[in-house]
């Protein structure tokens, strides 16, 4: 009775065995053309490409992370790079600015990272100190009512509580 039973669930396994192998190589081949796609990136933007830059900036790939600050950025490329230093991430974040590949805005207490490197504006919730790219309607016209001054740049800071909160 146990027999042909057994003999099924060796048969699944099989098949599942199979689908992982075809699964991990699929990832391998993923992870490969990001990891070249990343290595293209850093060199157009006159970075040499180290193990420690790519762990740092692949935090920030695919434009999800959102704005990070220094030391969430260390907690996530520690996944990838167990041993980076702080100094190395807070270096490598400063040439990511430099480079144009990132941008620094001012959180509570601590400078966030954003690489979403157009000009956009922020949300900061109150209670939980994130930061949301807001892109609101007519802010772009906002004048100074006195002369004299060049502005180079429009930075709108809204805050208040974030629907999570
Ligand atoms: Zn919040
Ligand atoms: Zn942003």
């Amino acid at each position: 009775m146990f027999l042909p039973s057994l003999g099924r669930l060796e048969q699944t396994r099989l098949s599942l065995n199979k689908e992982d192998v075809y699964l991990s190589r699929y990832t391998d081949r993923v992870t490969r053309e990001t990891r070249e796609a990343t290595a293209a990136l850093l060199r157009e933007h006159g970075l040499r490409v180290t193990p420690q830059r790519r762990a740092i900036w692949s935090v920030f790939e695919g434009g999800a992370a959102g704005h990070l600050s220094a030391d969430e950025v260390l907690r996530r490329a520690r996944r990838e790079l167990p041993e980076l230093s702080r100094a190395t991430v807070y270096n490598a974040l400063g040439e990511l600015v430099a480079a144009g590949l990132l941008q620094a805005l001012d959180g509570r207490g601590s400078q966030l990272y954003d690489a979403n490197v157009a000009s956009h504006h922020h949300f900061r919730c109150r209670s939980c100190k994130r930061l949301y790219d807001v892109h609101p309607a007519g802010v772009e016209r906002l004048q100074l009512g006195e002369s004299g001054f060049r502005v180079e740049e429009t930075r709108v800071v809204f805050e208040g509580t974030c629907p999570e909160c």
